[in-house]
This record gives structure tokens, C-alpha cells and sequence, in this order.
């Protein structure tokens, strides 16, 4: 990326429930990232998984942001539907048959019992990896699952490649997508296209070229930067953030409505709330009220740093 190219930031939120405190310590730390660089930003709505997902959650979240003082120059608003994932898959549709000419996709019948007992442990962290038990099953297998009822998902076959990156805010990271990330979901059995092809698509699509989002997505960037250019895209540059945690290794979590916007909003100003997360975030030496665009000139990712915050230290200063 050359010094006159102008950054586009995105939010990037899945409208599941309402905002918690940990997605909007995200959205402000990207906003303020976007900012500070002169950047534009950008609004999607990843709302892939129908079952999840609902519009009156969409409009609430512009609407918690709008409030909370993060502007965007693109993206969704009621009724256009250019930056709705889930209006979105024909471009998903046209990026998987791109990759299915590569050769690089096989349908996997695995259900979920199969995957557990096929699935090989992972070097590193513990989790699993997929075992690679559908990757070479003949035409002839397939036709016979098929006849039998079984609807595949599809996964992509992952080279022997080791992936680097700079990340802005936890430096060098890399992964061998073999060993660390396995043959990858892109639809899932019932025709729904996975994130991790969806993301890739739109970022590449809408030119964005600034990814800043929770260290928990740190793990799928080498496979995303992958896929990116497998399509043919230029990856765009990433950092990730701390995550803010309810309790030490407790995600806050939409479903328990913790500390959501809904109840935030009865107790609080906007400027207290950006004050304390700019606070918890190491971006102001007290809570004080401020507006997201007076910490603009304050932003700087050695400020933030990577370790996760507890919320419930610092609100009764809210
Ligand atoms: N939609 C994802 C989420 O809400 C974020 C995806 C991304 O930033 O790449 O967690």
C-alpha cells in the first residue's frame, strides 16, 4: 500500500442482539483507528445465519452507534441491502464456483458425530482440526451419499503453506494452514455460506483495506489472507484488539445481555460511556466524559496494548 492510499475501515457487526460493552470497545478502537489514519469507514451487517440474526437488531445497532458518536461514510442503512450479508449470496455464490474451477474444493459429509471422531488434534492449542475424511472420496461415493439423503457441506483443500503477517497491535503472527487451521467449511450443509468466505468476499469487493477487530479472530486471518488471494484480492492490512471480558476468561456474550446497549443507554451519557471505554482502553488517565472524535489525536496502538480488560473493574465509575 503505497503512503496516498486512503484507508477504509470497517465495522464489521453481527446483528444477533443487542451491543455489548466488548463490541463497542471493538467498534470504538476501530472508528479511532480509521480516524486517526484520515481514513473512511465503513458499515456491514453480517447477518449470514438466518437463525441468528434479525433486522430490528440491524436498525438498533446503526442506531447505538450513531449514539455513541461513530459515524460512517458507506454502508448499510434501512432498506439498502448492498451491505447485508444475507442479501449478499450471489457474490458468495460467484467467488465459490471461482474456487471449485481452482479445484480446491470437496464436499464433506461428515456429521457432526463423524467430524468429533475423525478430527485430529491440534498441535499447538489443543482444539481440532478436521481429519480430511471426505477429501478424497470418489465421484461414485459422493453419488451414493447423496442418494442416500446426506446434503454435503463444502470445505477447501488447504495447502502445506506457511502464512505471515505484521498485525498492527501483536506483531508477527503466523500459522501453517495444514497443521494450525485444516481443510476449512465455505457452505455449510444447508446452502449457507460460512464467514470465513463471506468476509473475504466483501472486504475484497468493498475495498477495504483496514481490518481492525477482537484478537479472537486473530487465528482466522492467515486463512482469510489465503482465500483473499486465492480470489484475487489484495489482503488488507489487520490489528486486532484486546478483548473486553465480564469476568477473567469470560466472554461478555449477547445472549446473557451483558451490559447491553438497552441498559446502558437508561444509565448513561454517550460521553461517559466512550470516556470509560477510551479509559479501560488506556487512551485517557481518568473516566471523564469526552466525544469519540476529541480522542482522535490521542489514538495510538502502544497506548492500547493486547491484554484483555475486565468491564466490571472500572464501571461503578461510569
Ligand atoms: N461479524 C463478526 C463479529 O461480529 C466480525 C467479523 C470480522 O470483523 O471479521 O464478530
Amino acid at each position: 500500500m503505497n503512503e496516498k492510499t486512503l484507508i477504509r475501515g470497517r465495522f464489521a457487526p453481527t446483528p444477533s442482539g443487542r451491543m455489548h460493552l466488548g463490541n463497542l470497545f471493538a467498534a470504538l478502537l476501530s472508528w479511532l483507528d480509521t480516524r486517526a489514519q484520515g481514513g473512511e469507514m465503513l458499515l456491514r451487517m453480517e447477518d449470514l445465519d438466518p437463525d441468528r440474526c434479525r433486522s430490528d437488531y440491524a436498525r438498533l445497532l446503526a442506531e447505538d452507534l450513531r449514539w455513541l458518536g461513530l459515524d460512517w461514510d458507506m454502508g448499510w442503512q434501512p432498506g439498502n441491502t448492498q451491505y447485508q450479508q444475507s442479501a449478499r449470496a450471489d457474490c458468495y455464490a460467484a467467488a465459490f464456483e471461482k474456487l471449485r474451477a481452482q479445484g480446491l474444493l470437496y464436499p464433506c459429509f461428515c456429521n457432526r458425530r463423524e467430524r468429533l471422531a475423525a478430527n485430529a488434534p491440534h498441535a499447538s492449542d489443543g482444539s481440532t482440526l478436521y481429519g480430511g475424511r471426505c477429501r478424497d472420496l470418489t465421484e461414485d461415493a459422493c453419488r451414493s451419499l447423496e442418494n442416500a439423503g446426506r446434503r454435503p457441506a463444502w470445505r477447501i483443500r488447504v495447502p502445506h503453506a506457511l502464512i505471515s503477517f505484521t498485525d498492527g497491535n501483536f506483531g508477527r503472527f503466523s500459522q501453517w494452514l495444514d497443521e494450525d487451521c485444516g481443510d476449512f467449511i465455505l457452505r455449510r450443509s444447508d446452502g449457507v455460506y460460512a464467514y470465513q468466505l463471506a468476509v473475504v468476499v466483501d472486504d475484497g469487493l468493498m475495498g477495504v483495506n483496514r481490518v481492525v477487530r477482537g484478537h479472537d479472530l486473530l487465528d482466522s486471518t492467515p486463512r482469510q489472507i489465503w482465500l483473499m488471494r486465492q480470489l484475487g484480492f489484495d489482503p488488507p492490512t489487520y490489528c486486532h484488539t484486546p478483548l473486553l471480558l465480564g469476568e477473567p476468561g469470560r466472554r461478555l456474550s449477547k445472549r446473557e445481555r451483558d451490559l447491553d446497549m438497552g441498559v446502558l443507554r437508561g444509565q448513561t451519557t454517550p460521553e461517559k460511556l466512550v470516556g470509560y471505554l477510551a479509559y479501560i482502553g488506556g487512551l485517557l488517565d481518568r473516566p471523564e466524559a469526552v466525544r469519540p472524535c476529541e480522542l482522535v489525536s490521542h489514538f495510538s496502538w502502544d497506548k492500547v496494548g493486547t491484554a484483555d480488560r475486565l468491564a466490571g473493574d472500572h464501571l461503578p465509575e461510569l
